[in-house]
């Protein structure tokens, strides 16, 4: 018995398999056995359907039965220019079909083919004038009794091709190896099979390369995918399983402090808010360090659950760090603190790379000291200079922006500090349930009452008066608006409309309208200022590159003009959108666009008219641009699924899920004698192993 990831004979060992077929298959990153069997054909060919000669027409795949009429020579008469051509006749059905098979460069097939022999006949057909021509055609002698041969009734494997490889080497390498290995070893248990519908691992691989029905393998597929992704489930909870053995049994309770702080605010909790501060609440207490996701669409209420939480570690001594990806957006969660929570006693501190000198230094001294409860920062946090004296929880808003390396210099500041992560670009379910999974999910999906949905319009440069129209109206009501631009001025050839000369233009479009430019070269001071007298409402509108796509939360501003939006992608346009629709106003999104659209870019634009949800809105995304783009993803070099798709397969990540959670519920060491095979398996060669999985 073999276990299907763990055949390390090295492919040169196979027939064929030279130092030139060795380069083309290091170039699919294959050099074993195992290596190999894990191979994906790119598609299967389907042959196991007769197409007689009499139904077929222009472009379609002969396949069928043929006997040998005539062998005749067309083209010129003379020297080697003349092509051999063989007609047949089909004999698979009523055998009225004819076919002329055209032998560029073959002549010598005269010699092999016989008048009067019957053969398989596949390859693509093609009408001309009239007559059924073939000129790539593949031909089988069939057996003495006019059975068909062994190539027919296959549906044949397509791989991926490098270098030298052919179709033919590597189904032959393929059938080399499935032959050698008698049985292979199952990777599930025979109740699961039994009870999912699943093959046997030995049946599936078998079956995936060379299946004999398209039913077959689809069913093989599924077992194969099934099996992987019921390991990376495994392997995520174990991790939680060891979390949940060591958490302390019984809820946790807020503190005076959180319940206070609850208690002033003007407006009560949304129900998702207290459900997430108590999934927050319990980690903190359990001994285990917390890892967790709040995920929650723009404006759904995150930083306060974040500044919630916190309360929680600071009425056991410790002290909390929160951190924001940018300076403007520190300061601004720095405003939001104080507002909530210096009133309450909480000492609060901001420390950006802007504090400078003598401040600087006592800031330092008093976070050392632990005269500070909370500081709000960027990245300028990392830093070595800044020592806590008992920093228990660390806080990081719009996650994807840190890098993981960022993450790890935090995790190694004090003894690893429970971490809360938001992000406001949901992750879609399929990759919360596997990238993400060993990192706990708090959602956030009710929205505060009264909110109303943005109204999206989609403008082209007909509508574009209109627009401005539009927006004028908002002006007159007191409200406000964002125009965003995908460049800062007019350097360079390009055609698209920057934030310089739009400024000006629309200084001429609304005369006496208060406005100003925002973008990231302006320095830091300046942006602040303009931030609040916006947020004043001294402002009445702000020509801004991309720099306000995160966290600015103006609540009188309801208007979002986006120019070029289909140079952006759909996680931008929903968070730029997010910056509307923050109080009971009714807001609206404007995404101009050019008469040049690729055909993703207007799916993109559909999508962000048609939804409002960021949940279903990244699931799109991913859809659109596949798993590897997704924010965040990318770099930590994940998703080596060889089977399963993260797009597809969302009700087997589900079942997946299941299945490991109740067999490490009902046998959390996987001892349990039917269990075995899954306890070797994931000694021996696991479908998928933790070096996978997030560091
Ligand atoms: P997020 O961080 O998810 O974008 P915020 O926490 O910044 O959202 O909240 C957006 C706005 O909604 C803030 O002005 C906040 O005070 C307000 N808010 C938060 N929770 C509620 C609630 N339950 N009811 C009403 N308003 C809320
Ligand atoms: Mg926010």
């Amino acid at each position: 018995m073999e276990y299907l990831r763990n055949l390390q004979t090295s492919i040169t060992a196979l027939n064929g398999v030279g130092p030139s077929a060795k380069e083309a298959y290091a170039e699919l990153g294959i050099a074993t056995y195992s290596n190999l069997l894990l191979l994906s054909p790119r598609t299967w060919e389907d042959r196991s359907q007769i197409q007689p000669l009499s139904h077929l027409s222009d472009g379609q795949m002969a396949n069928t039965l043929v006997q040998v009429l005539s062998h005749s020579y067309f083209g010129l008469k003379t020297g080697k220019k003349r092509t051999l051509k063989i007609l047949v006749r089909d004999v698979s059905g009523s055998g009225e079909g004819r076919l002329s098979l055209l032998c560029f460069g073959r002549n010598f097939l005269e010699k092999t083919i016989k008048i009067g022999r019957i053969y398989y006949l596949y390859g693509a057909v093609t009408s001309h004038r009239g007559e059924l021509q073939c000129s790539q055609f593949e031909l089988y002698p069939a057996t003495e009794d006019g059975d068909w041969p062994k190539q027919f009734g296959k549906i044949l494997p397509i791989y991926p091709l490098r270098g030298s490889l052919s179709q033919r080497l590597i189904r032959a390498n393929m059938q080399a190896i499935l032959a050698g290995v008698d049985r292979f070893a199952d990777e599930l248990t025979p109740s699961m099979n039994e009870r999912l519908n699943l093959m046997s691992t030995d049946q599936a691989i078998r079956t995936y390369h060379f299946p004999k029905s398209i039913e077959e393998l689809q069913h093989a597929r599924r077992t194969l995918a099934f099996s992987e992704l019921f390991y990376l489930q495994l392997v995520a909870r174990r991790h939680k399983g060891l979390a949940q053995r060591l958490a302390p049994k019984g809820p946790s309770i807020p503190t005076k402090l959180e319940l206070k702080c609850i208690e002033r605010l003007p407006f009560s909790l949304t129900t998702d808010q207290l459900a997430s501060l108590k999934e927050i609440r319990q980690d903190l207490d359990s001994e285990l360090p917390m890892n967790r996701l709040l995920q929650g669409d723009v404006g759904s209420g995150k930083t306060l659950v974040a500044w919630i939480s916190a309360l929680h570690v600071l009425s056991q001594g410790g002290q909390a760090a929160f951190m924001a990806p940018t300076e403007l957006l520190a300061r601004q969660h720095a405003e939001s603190g104080f507002a909530l929570l210096s009133e309450l006693g909480i000492r609060l501190a901001f420390l950006t790379g802007s504090v400078k000198n003598k401040e600087r230094k006592l800031l330092l001294e008093a976070i050392r000291q632990g005269e500070v409860d909370i500081v709000i920062g960027t990245h300028a946090l990392f830093s070595a200079e800044v020592v806590f004296k008992n920093l228990r929880y660390v806080i990081i808003d719009e996650q994807h922006r840190f890098g993981v390396e960022q993450r790890l210099a935090l995790l190694g500041k004090a003894q690893v500090p429970d971490l809360l992560l938001m992000t406001a670009t949901p992750i879609p379910r399929t990759l919360s349930l596997t990238v993400f999974g060993n990192l706990n999910v708090s959602t956030l999906k009710t929205m505060p009452v009264g909110r109303k949905p943005v109204i999206t319009h989609l403008v082209n440069e007909q509508s574009r008066k209109r627009m401005y129209q539009a927006v004028g109206v908002e002006f007159k009501r007191g409200h406000q608006a964002y125009f965003v631009y995908p460049r800062i001025d007019d350097s360079g050839e390009s055609e698209l409309r920057d934030v310089q000369t739009m400024f000006e233009f629309l200084k001429t479009e609304y005369p006496s309208v208060p406005s100003a430019l925002m973008h990231s070269k302006l320095d830091e001071e300046t942006k602040v200022s303009i931030l609040k007298q916006y947020q004043a409402g001294t402002l009445a509108y702000l020509v801004s590159t991309s720099v306000v796509e995160v966290g600015i939360d103006i609540p009188n501003a309801t208007c979002m003009v986006i120019e070029h939006a289909d140079r952006f992608g759909l996680s931008a346009l929903h968070q730029l959108r997010g910056r509307v629709g923050r109080s009971s106003l009714q807001s609206y999104c404007f995404l101009v666009f050019g008469d040049a659209l690729t055909e993703e870019a207007k799916q993109r634009l559909k999508v962000m008219k048609e939804s409002n949800d960021g949940f279903s809105i990244a699931e799109q995304d991913l859809m659109i641009r596949g798993p590897g783009e997704i924010a965040g993803t990318k770099q930590s070099g994940y998703l080596k699924l060889a089977y399963a798709s993260l797009s597809d397969d969302l009700p087997l990540i589900e079942l997946a899920r299941d299945e490991a959670d109740r067999i490490l519920s009902e046998d959390p060491g996987l001892l349990k004698a039917e269990h075995e095979p899954i306890r070797t398996t994931l000694a021996i060669a696991p479908p998928f192993d933790e070096e996978h999985g997030e560091g």
